[in-house]
C-alpha cells in the first residue's frame, strides 16, 4: 500500500542504550506486550550478542509476544548473527537486522576495512541471515556521512542478497531535513531496487531534528520509521513515536500516509515505559507531556467548550488520555483487585498476586480512592522487584524533627532472613538510605533525585527518581508509596538491587 508508514519501535534496542537504564527481562515482556497493543509493526526486541541479559530479554519476547515482526540487532559478523537467530527463531516473525559502517571516517577508524572488504561484509551477513530469516533488515551505519556511490553499491548488493528491509539511518544525528529527504528521494532514484523493499529510517535528535527528518523522508519516499516512546536512545535520542504517529494522524489530508497504530493506546504505552526505565516524561514534551493538553483541563464552562477546539488540534481522548477513575477503595477485596488488574493487562501469578495485594491493602488504609494511575505505579514497582531483587524492602522507620538528629530503621530481606540497620543522616531521606547502604554494604554517591506525584491531592502517592553512581557506573533507582521517605528508600534500594545483578 503505498499510504501506508510501518512503525518500527527500538525502545527496547536503542531506548534501552539512553544512560542509567537497565530492564530486566520481564520489564521487557512487560514494554514488548504493551507495544503489540499499541498496533507497532516491528519491536526491536535488543542486540543478543551483547549479554546474556540481553539474549534472554529477546528470547523471551520472541516466544511470547504476538503480531509485530521480532527483530534482533546483529553486527555483520557470523557470531552476532548466529547468536541474534538463535534468540528469534520461534517468534512468528523474525526478523534479523544487521548493519556495518559505510562512511569513510567509521570504516578507517572504526572498522580498520576497505571498501571493498565492507562490500563483502555485507554480501555473506545478509545472506547468512537470509538463511535463517525470512525478513532481513540492513542498515549502512552512519548513512548521512558516506559516500553517495558506495552506499549505492552497498545497498544495491545488500537487497540483491535478500534483504528485504533497508533502512537509513542518520547515526549522528546530523542531518538537516531538506537533506535527508533528498538523500532519500536520490537514493530510491539510483537504486531501483529499494523499490521492492521496505525502506526505513532511523533519526537521533543531537540537533532536535529527529522527528523532521524522518518525516521529510516520509514524504520523499520512505515507508518505515524507526522510532521510540518518549524519543528514548542515545544520547539526546531517536525520533519519538508518538509524535510521528500523531503528525500523520492529525495532518493526514496535508500528508496522506496512515500507520497501524491504535493511539487511544499512546499515553498508556508512555506512562509504562517511563516508570519502568525511571525515565520522566518533560513537562511540555509535544503529545505526551503534563502540560500537552494542560489547557483543556479544569475548564467547565460553556463558553470555553466552545473555544476548545480553536486552540487544541488534537483530542486528548485519542491518545487514551481520560480523567484518572476511582476504582477501588478499602473494602475491595482480592477477587476485584485480581480482576481489574487483568482488565489492565497484568497477569501474575499466585505469589506476585499476594506481594500486590499488600501493597494495595496499605495504600487503600492511606488513601481512600484508589484510581488505574495508583494500581499502574504499584504494578510498576512490584514487576521491578520480581526478578530483580537481591535485597527485600520489609520496613522503615524513621524519626525527625527540628530538634533531634534524623534516625532510620530499616528492614531488608535476603534469601529469606531479616537484615535490621539504623543510621544518623542530614535529613530523613538522608538516614534512611543510610541505614540501606549499612543492610546492602553498598556505598553509593546520589546524582539525581526527583519527586513527583501520581495523582493530584494531599493523599497521593509519591513518586521517586533517583540516580546513584554506584563504583563509577550510574543507576536509576524509582520507588512509589504515599510516604516520600518511604518512597525514597524504596527508590535507592531499587537503585542497588539494579546494581547488583547487572
Ligand atoms: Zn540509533
Amino acid at each position: 500500500m503505498m499510504d501506508r508508514v510501518y512503525i518500527f519501535d527500538t525502545t527496547l534496542r536503542d531506548g534501552e542504550q539512553s544512560p542509567g537504564i537497565s530492564l530486566n527481562v520481564r520489564q521487557k515482556l512487560e514494554i514488548a506486550e504493551q507495544l503489540a497493543k499499541l498496533g507497532v509493526d516491528a519491536i526491536e526486541a535488543g542486540f543478543p550478542i551483547t549479554s546474556s541479559g540481553d539474549f534472554e530479554a529477546v528470547k523471551a519476547i520472541a516466544n511470547r509476544v504476538k503480531g509485530p515482526r521480532i527483530v534482533a540487532l546483529a553486527r555483520a559478523i557470523e557470531a552476532d548473527i548466529d547468536k541474534a537467530w538463535e534468540a528469534i527463531r520461534n517468534a512468528e516473525k523474525p526478523c534479523i537486522h544487521t548493519f556495518i559502517a559505510t562512511s569513510d571516517i567509521h570504516m578507517e577508524r572504526k572498522l580498520r576495512k576497505t571498501r571493498d572488504e565492507v562490500l563483502k561484509m555485507t554480501e555473506a551477513a545478509v545472506k547468512r541471515a537470509k538463511k535463517y530469516a525470512p525478513d532481513v533488515e540492513f542498515s549502512p551505519e552512519d548513512a548521512t556521512r558516506s559516500d553517495f556511490d558506495f552506499l549505492c553499491r552497498v545497498l544495491e548488493i545488500a537487497v540483491g542478497s535478500g534483504a528485504t528491509v533497508i533502512n537509513i539511518p542518520d547515526t549522528v544525528g546530523y542531518a538537516l531535513p531538506d537533506e535527508f529527504g533528498k538523500l532519500i528521494r536520490e537514493l530510491k532514484a539510483a537504486v531501483p531496487a529499494l523499490n521492492n523493499v521496505i525502506l526505513s529510517v532511523h533519526c537521533h535528535n543531537d540537533l532536535g531534528l529527529a522527528v523532521a527528518n524522518s518525516l521529510a523522508a516520509v514524504e520523499n519516499g520512505a515507508n518505515q520509521v524507526e522510532c521510540t516512546i518518549n524519543g528514548l536512545g542515545e544520547r539526546a535520542g531517536n525520533a519519538a513515536l508518538e509524535e510521528i504517529v500523531m503528525i500523520l494522524d492529525t495532518r493526514y489530508r496535508s500528508l496522506g500516509k496512515k500507520t497501524n497504530i491504535k493511539t487511544e493506546q499512546i499515553s498508556r504505552t508512555s506512562r509504562l515505559v517511563s516508570t519502568l526505565t525511571g525515565y520522566q516524561v518533560q513537562f511540555n514534551k509535544a503529545i505526551v507531556g503534563a502540560n500537552a493538553f494542560a489547557h483543556s483541563s479544569g475548564i467547565h464552562t460553556d463558553g470555553v467548550l466552545k473555544e476548545r477546539i480553536t486552540y487544541e488540534i488534537i483530542d486528548p481522548k485519542k491518545i487514551g488520555l481520560t480523567e484518572s477513575k476511582i476504582i477501588l477503595g478499602k473494602t475491595s477485596g482480592r477477587h476485584a483487585l485480581k480482576q481489574h488488574l487483568e482488565d489492565m493487562g497484568y497477569v501474575l501469578d499466585d505469589e506476585e498476586f499476594e506481594k500486590v495485594f499488600v501493597r494495595f491493602k496499605e495504600l487503600a488504609d492511606k488513601k481512600a480512592e484508589i484510581t488505574d494511575d495508583d494500581l499502574g505505579a504499584i504494578m510498576a514497582d512490584e514487576v521491578r522487584a520480581i526478578t530483580s531483587e537481591v535485597y527485600g524492602f520489609e520496613s522503615l522507620r524513621v524519626t525527625s524533627g527540628t530538634d533531634e538528629v534524623p534516625n532510620a530503621t530499616v528492614k531488608l530481606t535476603k534469601n529469606g532472613a531479616v537484615i535490621k540497620k539504623t543510621a544518623e543522616g542530614d535529613g530523613p531521606v538522608d538516614a534512611a538510605c543510610n541505614a540501606i547502604g549499612k543492610a546492602t554494604g553498598v556505598s553509593a554517591k546520589l546524582l539525581f533525585y526527583n519527586v513527583s506525584s501520581i495523582t493530584g491531592g494531599l493523599d497521593a502517592q509519591g513518586d521517586v527518581t533517583i540516580q546513584l553512581d554506584i563504583g563509577g557506573k550510574k543507576v536509576l533507582g524509582r520507588g512509589v508509596s504515599t510516604d516520600i521517605i518511604e518512597a525514597s528508600a524504596r527508590a535507592y534500594l531499587n537503585a542497588i538491587n539494579k546494581s547488583l545483578t547487572k
